[in-house]
């Protein structure tokens, strides 16, 4: 039996593509080996590759000008990555802090010896807030603008995409990309893990405007540096190739669905549903501002933290997995990423009007 995963990620994936990858585990295409056992030199695999590529590209529309980058080292690389390549010592930087992941990589930038202004912090709020636009300021001078639409443990999103005028702007989009249309013209650069909602981790995408290649401090590794890795068709060592291979079956499964549009649909009408539930009862809270609420990942608490376990508990017996928060916020949080149908929010919600009818 499958469960209802609603796990931050890795998390759950789409069921077509799972059992698509079960069923060439041992023969992949006629080759008598599995995906897993390939060279990714071998020409069968670096079509694969493409594919992903080609098929990723279609779906968020990427402008030519930009290169889409299969690297590894999750987010988490990224967030030193982003200043080695686009800076050098003495330069100034801006980002937004809207919670955990913006704190982290502002951190990691501050190892970089540069001016990192956080143009607007969110801690004021408890990181339940968004920065309305208009309300801070970006230096012209910085190298970019960096900032995380959605907040996977503190379940913020920005509703729109920040104004960044002419500085380049960085996005970690590792718990939204692909959960709706996206327009990447708007970025210099998007990274984002792959093990949300494009497939296992591994994998970390990055999209990259071409004129900001050809800056990385000399520092860099070469696996970190976004000119030598589009150059190299980001084979400059060996890649996540099963990673890869999954992207391009979840990539296929989207398009198949109806493309983001169609999905952007689903996901809100998903969210729209849970926070419904929650509002309307006396025993469920979210703190989360209305227009900054996340659509893929949902925190929320019970009146009484004591029934926490219990919640647990019966949601396992249930078939719905993952729900306990973050372990720095408590709670609950439920991750509704792409795979996650609708009826599996329904039966969430089911659980919960029928766990606060017993014990609220
Ligand atoms: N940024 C965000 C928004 C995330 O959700 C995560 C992981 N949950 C990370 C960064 C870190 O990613 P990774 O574990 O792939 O390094």
């Amino acid at each position: 039996m499958r469960v209802y995963n609603f796990s931050a990620g890795p998390a759950q994936l789409p069921l077509p593509v799972l059992e698509r990858a079960a069923s060439e585990l041992t023969d992949w295409g006629g080759s008598g080996m599995s995906v897993l056992e390939v060279s990714h030199r071998e020409k069968d695999f670096v079509a694969c590759a493409v594919d992903a590529e080609t098929t990723l590209r279609r779906l968020l529309a990427v402008p030519e000008s930009y290169r889409v980058l299969f690297l590894q080292g999750g987010a988490t690389a990224q967030f030193a990555a982003v200043p080695m390549n686009l800076t050098t010592a003495g330069d100034t930087v801006a980002y937004l802090n809207t919670g955990q992941w913006s704190t982290k990589a502002i951190k990691q930038a501050r190892a970089y010896d540069l001016d990192v202004v956080v143009s607007a912090d969110e801690s004021a709020s408890s990181y339940t807030t968004t920065p309305d636009p208009g309300s801070y300021e970006v230096p012209a001078t910085a190298r970019y603008l960096h900032y995380t639409p959605n907040e996977t443990i503190g379940g913020v999103e920005f509703p729109n995409v920040p104004d960044a005028g002419d500085v380049p702007l960085v996005g970690d989009l590792s718990s939204t990309i692909l959960s709706r249309p996206l327009d990447v013209g708007r970025f210099g650069l998007i990274y984002a893990g792959a093990q949300k909602n494009m497939g296992p981790s591994g994998l970390t995408v990055v999209i990259v405007r071409e004129d900001l290649l050809g800056r990385a401090r000399t520092i860099t590794p070469g696996v970190l540096d976004y000119t030598k890795m589009a150059a190299a068709n980001s084979m400059l060592n060996t890649p996540p190739t099963f990673s890869v291979y999954l992207l391009g079956l979840v990539a296929h499964w989207i398009e198949d669905t109806g493309g983001l549009t169609a999905m952007g649909e689903r996901n809100q009408a998903k969210a729209a549903a849970l926070y419904a539930a929650i509002d309307s009862s006396g025993f469920y809270s979210n703190p989360v501002e209305e227009r900054s609420r996340s659509w893929t990942n949902v925190p929320f608490t019970l009146a009484d933290p004591a029934l926490d376990a219990e919640f647990l508990a019966g949601a396992l017996a249930a078939g719905l997995t993952n729900l306990k928060g973050h372990r720095s916020v408590g709670g609950m949080r439920a991750s509704i990423y792409n795979a996650m149908p609708m009826e599996g929010v329904t039966a969430l919600i089911d659980y919960m009007a029928e766990f606060e009818r017993t014990h609220g």
